[in-house]
C-alpha cells in the first residue's frame, strides 16, 4: 500500500521509522524543504511543493497513493488545507496529525496573541531582550526598538538588527534553556504555540525564571479525521490496509 506522509515534524519522523520496516506498506516522506540539511529519513522521501491542492492530488494519483497522512506542524495551516482538499480530489482517505497544544500552568505569565504582528505590538514600546523562538520564516514581524535572541535550524537571511543567533535543533532540556534565558539576560519570550515535548523546556524555564512569554495562538485545526500522535495515525493506517485487504 503506498502511503504519503507529509512531514516536517517529529510525528512524521516516528510513523517513517514505524513504517520503514513493514512490508505491507511502500511509504514515501515528504519534506516541504525549508530545512537546508534534514535528517535522513530511514524510507524513500521527496522534497518541495507540489504546486497546491491540485498539484498534490495529482500527485497522489500518478504515485498511486491509497493512503495520505498529514503530520505537518500545527502551523502549517495551508499545507493541512491543501492536503484535505487534495484527498477529496483524488478520492484517498486522509488523516491529520495534531499534537495537543501547551496548557498554561500554574506560575505561567502568557500573553496570548492571534499572530506575530500582535505578538510585536504585545512587547510594548520599551526597548526589551526577546528570546525569539518561531524559526525563521516570520522575523519580518519583529524590529525596534528591542534587543533580539533567534534560535533556528538554519540561520535567517537576512539576519534582523539587533539580533544574535543562534542555529540549534531540538529536543532542548531544561537546563539547556534555563542557561540560555540567563546567559543573554532574556527578558521575554516569543513563541508559537507548537505543542510538544522537544520545544517544550523553554516553558518551563522561563515560568522557573519568572519570566513574561507572548504565546501565539495556532490557526484553525485542519478538517477531521484528526488523531493528536503518531500512534494514531499508525492505527488509522492499519485500519486502511485492513479495509483493503493488505
Ligand atoms: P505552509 O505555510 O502550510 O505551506 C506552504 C507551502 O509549502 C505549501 O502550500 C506547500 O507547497 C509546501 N509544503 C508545506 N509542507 C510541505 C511538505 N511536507 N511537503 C511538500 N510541500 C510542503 O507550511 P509551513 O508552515 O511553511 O511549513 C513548511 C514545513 O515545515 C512543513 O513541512 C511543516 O511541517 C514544517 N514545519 C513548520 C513549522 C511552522 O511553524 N510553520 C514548524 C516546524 C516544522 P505547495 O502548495 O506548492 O504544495
Amino acid at each position: 500500500m503506498r502511503v504519503l506522509i507529509l512531514g516536517g515534524t517529529t510525528e512524521a519522523s516516528e510513523i517513517a521509522r514505524a513504517l520503514a520496516g513493514e512490508a505491507r506498506f511502500a511509504p514515501v516522506l515528504s519534506l516541504a524543504g525549508r530545512t537546508q540539511a534534514p535528517v535522513e529519513p530511514p524510507i524513500p522521501w521527496r522534497v518541495g511543493g507540489f504546486g497546491g491542492a491540485e498539484g498534490l492530488a495529482a500527485y497522489l494519483r500518478d504515485e498511486r497513493i491509497s493512503a495520505l497522512i498529514d503530520a505537518t506542524h500545527p502551523f502549517a495551516a495551508r499545507m493541512k488545507a491543501n492536503a484535505a482538499q487534495a484527498a477529496a480530489l483524488a478520492d484517498v482517505p486522509r488523516v491529520a496529525v495534531l499534537r495537543p497544544a501547551w496548557q498554561r500552568q500554574d506560575g505561567d505569565r502568557w500573553t496570548e496573541v492571534a499572530d506575530m504582528a500582535r505578538a510585536f505590538a504585545a512587547l510594548g514600546p520599551e526597548r526589551r531582550r526577546v528570546f525569539l523562538a518561531i524559526g525563521r520564516q516570520e522575523l519580518a514581524a519583529f524590529g525596534p526598538p528591542h534587543a533580539y535572541l533567534i534560535r533556528s535550524v538554519d540561520r535567517p537571511d537576512p539576519v534582523p538588527p539587533d539580533a544574535t543567533v543562534i542555529t540549534a535543533r531540538g529536543p532542548f532540556t531544561l537546563d539547556a534553556e534555563r542557561a540560555l534565558l540567563v546567559t543573554h539576560r532574556i527578558e521575554v519570550l516569543v513563541t508559537k504555540n507548537a505543542g510538544g515535548a522537544a520545544t517544550m523546556a523553554k516553558l518551563a524555564a522561563a515560568r522557573g525564571l519568572g519570566l513574561p512569554v507572548v504565546m501565539v495562538a495556532r490557526p484553525a485545526p485542519p478538517e477531521p479525521p484528526v488523531v493528536g500522535d503518531a500512534a494514531g495515525a499508525l492505527a488509522w493506517l492499519a485500519h486502511q490496509a485492513c479495509q483493503r485487504g493488505v
